[in-house]
């Protein structure tokens, strides 16, 4: 018997992507040698993947689709943080003329899809009680409002790695404010946190302030180097970070 859909529980699944299938393709025609990297927790697997990953089991056609709006609305931006970091320095912070509820929302159903999930890969990925409103803020009509979830957006940069060919899957981190999730696309890393305290990473309350994105607030981002992130120390670990054109 097929799954029923995770969100609306009545109508059958179909296979659903937990990072857009855009992301994966758009990067992908970027360069005949380029790689998705993905890295997962905890079992330290590092994979190239080359169409994403899919699960068969968390959303229905009606459900995926309108969760697909907010997937859109990043395929269609995701040059523009790019730009906005381009001749800037890192840890500069810069103004996104973007749709910051999208932004909200997009972020937000990513880590739904990963939380939904039975993959082994996200075992560790769970909004547990903040399950039901990310579904509700992942497909919510146009006029929604959303205050609840932290959300904030760092631009990856680096001079030894084009950052737009990682796409990492979401992983839980813990810091002292707190449990949040972390995902990057395509070089453009977003935090989501729910819950507990409003500070999503330790240091710098003013900084997670004016980086923290509400639906009526104007979109801040960081321009953060690559080297820097977590992403990178995870991938140096595993042995895989060891120059340019590795992949
Ligand atoms: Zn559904």
């Amino acid at each position: 018997m097929a799954a029923l859909c995770g969100y609306c529980k009545k109508e059958p699944t179909i296979e659903a992507h937990i990072i857009p299938k855009a992301v994966v393709r758009g990067f992908r025609q970027r360069g005949p040698d380029r790689k998705t990297m993905a890295i997962f927790p905890e079992r330290a697997v590092v994979s190239n993947i080359q169409n994403g990953i899919f699960d068969p089991n968390i959303l229905c056609q009606t459900c995926d689709g309108k969760i697909g709006q907010a997937d859109r609305w990043f395929v269609e931006h995701l040059d523009t943080f790019h730009e906005v970091a381009r001749d800037r320095q890192a840890y500069e912070i810069a103004k996104v003329a973007i749709d910051t509820r999208a932004a909200i929302q997009f972020a937000v159903s990513v880590i739904y899809r990963a939380s939904l999930s039975k993959l082994h890969h996200f075992d560790d990925v769970s909004l547990g009680p903040y399950l039901m409103r990310a579904g509700e803020i992942a497909l919510a009509s146009d006029h929604a409002d959303f205050d609840e979830p932290i959300v904030m957006i760092n631009t990856l940069i680096s001079d030894a790695y084009d950052t737009r060919q990682f796409v990492f899957y979401p992983v839980r981190c813990r810091g002292k404010g707190g449990t949040y999730f972390v995902f990057t696309a395509s070089g453009v890393q977003f935090l989501v946190k729910f819950g507990g305290n409003r500070n999503v990473i330790d240091q710098g309350s003013n900084f997670t302030q004016l980086l923290r994105l509400h639906t009526d607030s104007v979109a801040s981002v960081c321009i953060y180097p690559f080297e820097d992130s977590a992403e990178a120390q995870f991938l140096s670990r595993a042995g895989r970070l060891r120059g340019p054109q590795r992949y």
